[in-house]
Order: C-alpha cells, then structure tokens, then sequence
C-alpha cells in the first residue's frame, strides 16, 4: 500500500497515511485541524455546476436586485450600482466603492472563469487528454487565492439586511436579480463543498511521487500542500515540484507584518465605530447612524436576528480578530506553551471568519443606491465606511500573512524542521 505524507499547515505537525485512508476526512492527532476534507469522487458534478455559475451571474447583474417604492415614485438596484454610488462621494467612501466593485463583481467574475477553466483541463485529461501543465498550476493558484475576496456570499447577506431596512421606508420588493443573485451563491458553495483544494492539486501532481522518506528534513507548500524533501543549505532557492512555488519553511515576515496591520486595526477601529456609518434624511431631517445605532435601530423595529448578525459580524467579529491575532503574536514573544490547541482553532475561527464583517459595508452599498428620493429621503454613507472597509481589510490580510505554526515553534522550544 502507497503512503502520503501529509503536513499540518496550523501545527506543523507530520502525518503519514495509507492511500486508502484518504478516503475518508483527516483531523490533525496535534491540533485539530482538518488535514484532508472528503469531498465528491470526481470533477463531473463541480463541473456541471461551475458552468451554470456565468449564466446565473449574467442574470444577477442585468436584473434589478430589489425595487423600491416610495410616494408614488420607483427605484431599482444592480449589484454594480452600489459600488458605483460610493465611488462618487469623497476620497475615503470613493476607495471603499472600488472595493465593493472588486469584491461583489470583478473577482467573483474572475473565480468563476478559472474554476471552470480548471475543471474543464482535469476532465480533459482524466479522458486520456494531456497530463496539465504549468499553466493550470498558475490557473488554480489564483482561484485558491480569489477565494477569500470573491464576496458574493457576503454581499447576498448585505442585501437581505438592505432589503429589510429598506422595508422600514417604503414597499420593497425582491426582483429578478435578486432570485439569480441567490441561486448563484447556492451554486458556488455547491462548488466549493464538492470540489477540495487538495483532489484538485493531487489530480494535477501524485503526492507519493515526492514523498520524503522516513527522518529526513522536509518543508511543506503552502501554495498546493505538498510535503518535499527539503534541500539542507538551499532552503532559500528550493521551489515545490507540483506548483513552482517558492518553498519557505515558515511563511517569511509574517510576525512583523501581521504585527503591523493588527495596529494599523486597532488605530482605525475607533473612527469606524465612533463616526456615523450613514445619515438617512426625511424631509430635510438628518439622522446619522453609527454601526451601534444602526443594530438599535434594527432592535427597536423588532428585527431580533438581523439586529443580532450586524452586532456579531460588524462589532464583535472585529474586535475578536484584533484581540485573537494580538494574543497569538504575544504568546509567540513570550514563547508560551499553554492553550496552544485553543489559540489555534481561536486563529483558524478568526481566519475563517473575517470575511463576513462587510455585510455592513454591502448593506449601505446597496441603500445609498436605491434611496435618492431627492427632498423625500435620501441615504448617504458617512466617513465610518472608509475606516470600518479598512480595519476589515488589515484583519483578513493580517491573518493570511500569519503563520499559526510559529506558536507551535516558540512553544515547543526547539524549531521544528
Ligand atoms: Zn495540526
Ligand atoms: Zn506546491
């Protein structure tokens, strides 16, 4: 029986498995962590599915999402009309409008094509086609890395939040875009339910081919999760023989810059909760909202869950992640070896989590859109959004740039190779 070496990316811990154990889901004997997650035998269902993706995002972006009625006069909603309303207030909510653009339209776009197109490349070979070459390893690389920032997820519980507080204005109804928007999301977590990073990475390269042996020096890919010999004294210039991606033993410069961003975190954290997020004017009345106004503001309508994921996604899942990565990092400084089984799965919640505090973000995109009744009501972003889209920003890029196995290295004493 053949034998894969699987490495923990949470704890660096090795782990050795039959290749008929990987027919079932894998956790970490040291840390928890999932190391293989079972997923579809095959690429044909991911595929079928992967393909009905672009029709449903063509629909989702040229039907309105909702409409709005409000005094005799209408309105309706495209997704993209939401990044562009931002884009044309002042520097800060402009930059903020970009983002919305990248993250509801132009990346989830861009995922879309490369995950089809890497399907489309394994069934081709799977059919006896040529073995993929670099090209899909750089294809596949990319839609790995998209994943985090491909927000369509994110931005359909941003609408249904927008919908609801558009419902304390005037008649709203869901439209077209609204229904292809939902069974878009449904059919990309489909996608990615069905289709684990690491059958698509082992159909593009067999891992037993370059499995070290037994007590010798090896360094896992962080890029494709692939455990390789290392080559002792070429550590800097090794690349990793499925995905060409540069080897590291540890991720590089990951304290100092996961130490830098989670300040730059907390300095911004202020402003984003202290500054309105958007001011609603009725009849020449201006009422500005903060983040906690706004979760008041649902509470008191009587929308106990809404009220309810806005304060857990937009105050509490930030703080937790400043506070999570801050712990991490000083437990590593003083290379402490206590709760290291907790602080890892704190860091992989925080990790997993962060993405979804731009609900908020999302909500107000869409509502600054949709409300221009002109001296009846309008919705205008306040100076909050640019400083709440950055801290949410620096905590998903800080936690990327961190490397959970320096814990396990500074609480075990000695390095681990
Ligand atoms: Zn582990
Ligand atoms: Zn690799």
């Amino acid at each position: 029986m053949s034998e894969i070496v699987l490495a923990c990316r949470d704890c660096g811990q090795i782990h050795r498995a039959g290749t008929s154990l990987l027919g079932r889901s894998l956790m970490c004997r040291r840390c928890g962590a999932v190391l293989w997650r079972l997923t579809s035998s095959g690429f044909a269902v991911p595929f079928v599915l992967a393909v009905t993706a672009p029709i449903l995002f063509v629909l989702a972006n040229t039907f309105a999402l909702f409409d709005i009625s409000l005094a005799g006069d209408d309105r309706s909603t495209l997704i993209l009309n939401g990044a562009v309303a931002l884009s044309e207030y002042g520097d800060g909510i402009s930059v903020v409008g970009v983002l919305v653009a990248l993250t509801s339209a132009i990346i989830p776009a861009l995922s879309i094509a490369l995950i089809i197109m890497t399907l489309a490349r394994l069934r081709a070979t799977a059919r006896g086609g040529a073995p993929p070459g670099r090209g899909l390893t750089g294809i596949w690389r990319l839609a790995l890395h998209l994943r985090r920032w491909s927000m369509l997820d994110v931005y359909l519980l941003g609408a249904i939040v927008a919908y609801t507080r558009l419902g304390q204005l005037g008649q709203v109804e869901v439209a077209a875009g609204g229904y292809a928007l939902a069974a878009l999301v449904l059919a990309q977590v489909l996608v990615e339910q069905l289709l684990g990073r690491q059958q698509v990475w082992n159909a593009i390269g067999d891992p037993a081919k370059h499995s070290p042996t037994a007590g010798n020096p090896w360094v896992l890919c962080l890029e494709c999760d692939l455990v390789v010999a290392r080559m002792v004294g070429d550590g800097d210039r090794q690349r990793c023989p499925r995905c060409g991606a540069r080897l590291e033993r540890r991720r590089p410069g990951s304290l100092a810059t996961t130490a830098a961003l989670t300040a730059a975190g907390f300095i911004l954290y202020l402003p984003a909760n202290l500054f309105p997020m958007l001011t609603i004017t009725r009849f020449g009345r201006a009422q500005p909202y903060t983040i906690l106004g706004g979760v008041h503001d649902l509470a008191t309508a009587g929308l106990w869950p809404l009220a309810l994921l806005v304060l857990i996604a937009s105050i509490i899942v930030p703080v937790l992640k400043l506070g999570g990565l801050t712990w991490c990092l000083i437990a590593i400084r003083l290379r402490s070896a206590r709760a290291l089984r907790q602080r890892t799965a704190v860091y992989r919640f925080i990790d997993f989590i962060g993405r979804w505090s731009y609900i908020d973000v999302f909500m107000i995109s869409t509502v600054t859109a949709l409300v221009q009744f002109g001296t009846i009501t309008t919705v205008e972003p306040g100076p909050a959004v640019a400083s709440f889209a950055a801290v949410v920003a620096l905590t998903i890029v800080a936690s990327g740039a961190f490397d959970p196995r320096l814990m396990w290295d500074a609480g075990s004493g000695a390095r681990q190779v």
